[in-house]
């Protein structure tokens, strides 16, 4: 819960993607152009050799290699207990899992000694796997503190969007992803039902605009209406703006949601990757084939 307020006190901070806007050149991976010249590109988010113990020093995550750009939706997909919510935690910087070994890099800048407020603030979002309520604070106080603090980042000084125009705003994004009015008004995330705060989750992504969302299960608990919102959602906030990793164990939620690149996560690592068909193979033939004994 401090975590969850640290977290949540970063909004206070949010920046919108454009922050730091100053194209970098870099990195890793040489491409051609059509004119023959090689350029250097760098995916926006990339984990190197990622490891991550738990606070007793147990290794959970293995070193895991991934490179998510904008435009692109990344599907992790693994078995309940293989270490997907320990490394999602670890991406945003949850003080209870630690990165022992590797990098982690956001715009070529290394996260892995950042705060969660700070991740936040350059551009990262994590849907909770299991949201906490925040008493005391409306969806609405919620979602203006936030803007407002991108608001006063880019500004570099208190510029509060008018209230007539966040409502508009907030309306809007409500009407597109159903949810219903009147949780504007109620705590957040308190007495939700899990399909209502998944909603709400999507809605904090919808007005906060990270470059990098990072959702946790979001499929779990959702009957497939909310489903197809939450994917919906999903779909279209991912773009030139926004790259998203989808953590799942279960497939269902591809259908709706169109993966570009799939990785399969077992035992704290990636095994296998692909495109949308191997969440489709993974669909039909289940985790066993993944198991690290065949693997390795
Ligand atoms: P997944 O999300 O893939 O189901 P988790 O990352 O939640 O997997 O868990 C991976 C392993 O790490 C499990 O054995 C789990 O019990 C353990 N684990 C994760 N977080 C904690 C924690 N805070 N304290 C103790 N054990 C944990
Ligand atoms: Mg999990």
């Amino acid at each position: 819960m401090q975590w969850f307020s640290a977290w949540f006190g970063g909004f206070a901070a949010f920046l919108y993607p454009s922050f730091g806007g100053h194209h970098r050149p870099a990195s890793m991976d040489l491409r051609a152009t059509p004119s023959g010249t090689r350029i250097l590109i760098m995916a926006l988010l990339e984990l190197k050799n990622l490891h991550v113990a738990l606070e007793d020093g147990t290794e959970i995550v293995k070193g895991v290699d991934l490179a998510v750009n904008t435009n692109e939706t990344h599907a992790v997909m693994g078995p309940n207990g293989s270490g997907k919510s320990t490394l999602a935690y670890a991406l945003m910087g949850h003080p209870a899992y630690e990165i022992t070994e590797g990098e982690l890099l956001l715009d070529g800048e290394d996260l892995t000694q950042m705060e969660a407020d700070e991740r936040a603030q350059r551009g990262l979002f994590l849907a909770f796997q299991y949201p906490h309520a925040v008493p005391g604070v409306t969806v609405t106080s919620f979602m203006r503190s936030a803007i407002n603090s991108v608001r006063k980042a880019k500004a570099g000084g208190d510029d509060p969007i008018p209230i007539p125009e966040f409502r508009k705003e907030l309306m809007a994004a409500m009407e597109q992803l159903k949810v219903p009015r009147e949780m504007a008004s109620r705590y957040l995330n308190e007495g939700f039902s899990g399909g209502e705060k998944k909603r709400v989750e999507i809605l904090q992504m919808a007005m906060l605009k990270p470059r990098i969302a990072v959702l946790d299960e979001t499929d779990s608990g959702l009957d497939i209406d909310a489903l197809k919102i939450v994917a919906g959602g999903v779909k279209d906030l991912v773009g030139p703006n926004m790259g998203a990793i989808v953590i799942t164990h279960y497939q269902r939620i591809l259908n709706y949601i169109d993966p570009d690149f799939v990785h399969v996560f077992v035992g704290g690592r990636i095994v296998e990757e692909g495109g949308p068909e191997l969440a489709h193979k993974l669909e039909a033939e289940g985790y066993e084939a993944f198991t690290p004994e065949v693997v390795k």
